[in-house]
């Protein structure tokens, strides 16, 4: 599954599967939000051939067709039986969130978090602890093909 969306005027797909994003130019985008796998390239033209010259379409398709080729767009599920194998592994681990700064330069009156430092005076995690945090995550994430590592901060 790959979903697109448009922020702060920058095109984006994230193909769900393998976990990657793309920042899309314009055409780029259009095509891609128009399928919901890889079409061939005769159908894409036909579709957008007022729009766009036939060279601008090709080189946006190329470019769409290359990253299904590397696995980064219009990705398959991982391995069912790895999936499988991870759920059982009652402690098995996929994504960790790392709440690296415990700080904020903006101070907002109104901050669910004390200005950022919930209370507790103002820190940034240690390389030590995030580098044990990234092995701890990789070792025991059991047979999970793909982990995730998400960044928390309040500092801005
Ligand atoms: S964490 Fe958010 S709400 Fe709190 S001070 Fe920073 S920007 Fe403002």
């Amino acid at each position: 599954m790959v979903h697109t969306f448009t922020m702060n005027g920058y095109n984006f797909a994230v193909d769900g599967n393998s976990g990657s994003i793309h920042v899309l130019d314009d055409i780029s985008y259009q095509l891609l939000s128009s399928m919901q796998e890889l079409v061939p390239l005769n159908d894409v033209i036909k579709h957008f051939n007022t729009r766009y010259s036939y060279k601008e379409i090709k080189e946006a398709y190329d470019e769409i067709k290359s990253l299904k080729e590397q696995g980064l767009l219009f990705s398959i599920p991982q391995n069912i039986e790895e999936m499988v194998l991870a759920k059982k592994d009652a402690d098995s681990i996929k994504a960790l969130c790392l709440h690296v700064s415990h700080d904020c330069n903006l101070s907002c009156e109104y901050c669910f978090a004390s200005k950022g430092d919930y209370k507790s005076g103002r820190r940034l995690m240690t390389k030590d602890i995030a580098l044990k945090a990234v092995d701890y995550l990789v070792s025991n994430s059991s047979y999970r093909h793909n982990i995730e590592i998400d960044f928390s901060a309040e500092n801005l």
